[in-house]
């Protein structure tokens, strides 16, 4: 039993070791290939096309390509890229593994310039190129592997004391391990994603603007507490993208595109 845990704990210590998230650099762990992340983006990409409508507003369809391929070779991955608008008012995008990105008209409405679509752009596909997805997915296996690990553990225990742990195991989970989690994984998509808009010629800039319209915005609406959310709460969005914005001006200012536009 002991050497079984051994080998599952040094195969854990091997991914660790080999999957690294782009820009940042952070160790991640994902027990899925990238193939199989691929083929689950491209599954839920045809369902969630086929489930919602396509938007017929030309101007929003052509802003989300032209940016969306500027943003894409600033990656440096060779994925099949796709880009939608779909017909809701939601204020929303999201970018499926392998580089399937969706916007809403909601959040396109609200929105003030192309550079503001960069920054939402980027950040989405900091998801699919840090493979966020994947790793979710990873940490479900592994929260299922750590409760069959008590049933186990606990096999002998008298039924309410199996019953008291596996009360308290499922919330502490969500709270101390999942949630924030989740919210490092937005934090990391907002760092990633300045850095690609940046890449692409987009003032970096306008993603704190964004963010500061999203805030206007949602003022009022209930949220829940920033602890029991899985995103991290907007004026500590800014306060991050304010501190990651020197640095992407470097590369802002430094990027060809930057310079052909400011000769034009
Ligand atoms: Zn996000």
């Amino acid at each position: 039993m002991l050497r079984k845990f051994f080998l599952v704990f040094s195969f854990i210590c091997i991914l660790i070791s080999c999957t690294t998230a782009p820009i940042t650099g952070r160790s991640q762990l994902i027990l899925l290939s990238e193939y199989q992340e691929f083929n689950l983006g491209v599954t839920a990409y045809a369902q969630a096309l086929k489930d919602n409508k396509k938007s017929t507003n030309k101007v929003y369809i052509d802003a989300v390509n032209r940016v969306g391929s500027r943003i894409a070779p600033a990656t440096s991955k060779d994925y099949n890229w796709e880009f939608n608008v779909l017909e809701s008012e939601m204020i929303n995008a999201w970018c499926l593994p392998g580089g399937k990105i969706a916007f809403y008209e909601g959040i396109l409405d609200i929105m003030e310039n192309e550079s503001q679509i960069a920054a939402v752009m980027g950040h989405e596909i900091a998801h699919a190129t840090a493979r966020h997805g994947g790793e979710r997915i990873s940490l479900g296996i592994l929260a299922q592997i750590g409760s069959i690990a008590l049933q186990v553990a606990l096999r002998d225990k008298d039924p309410a004391v199996q019953y008291a742990v596996f009360q308290a195991y499922v919330p502490a989970l969500l709270v101390g391990v999942i949630l924030p989690f989740s919210r490092n994984q937005e934090s990391e998509s907002d760092e990633i994603g300045l850095i690609y808009m940046a890449r692409a010629g987009y003032n970096p800039e306008e993603a704190v603007r964004f963010w500061e319209i999203m805030y206007e915005t949602n003022k009022g609406k209930s949220r829940p507490p920033q602890w029991l959310s899985t995103h991290p709460a907007t004026p500590k969005r800014i306060e991050n993208l304010k501190r990651l914005l020197p640095d992407a001006m470097k590369i802002y200012d430094s990027s060809e595109k930057a310079q052909l536009k400011k000769l034009h």
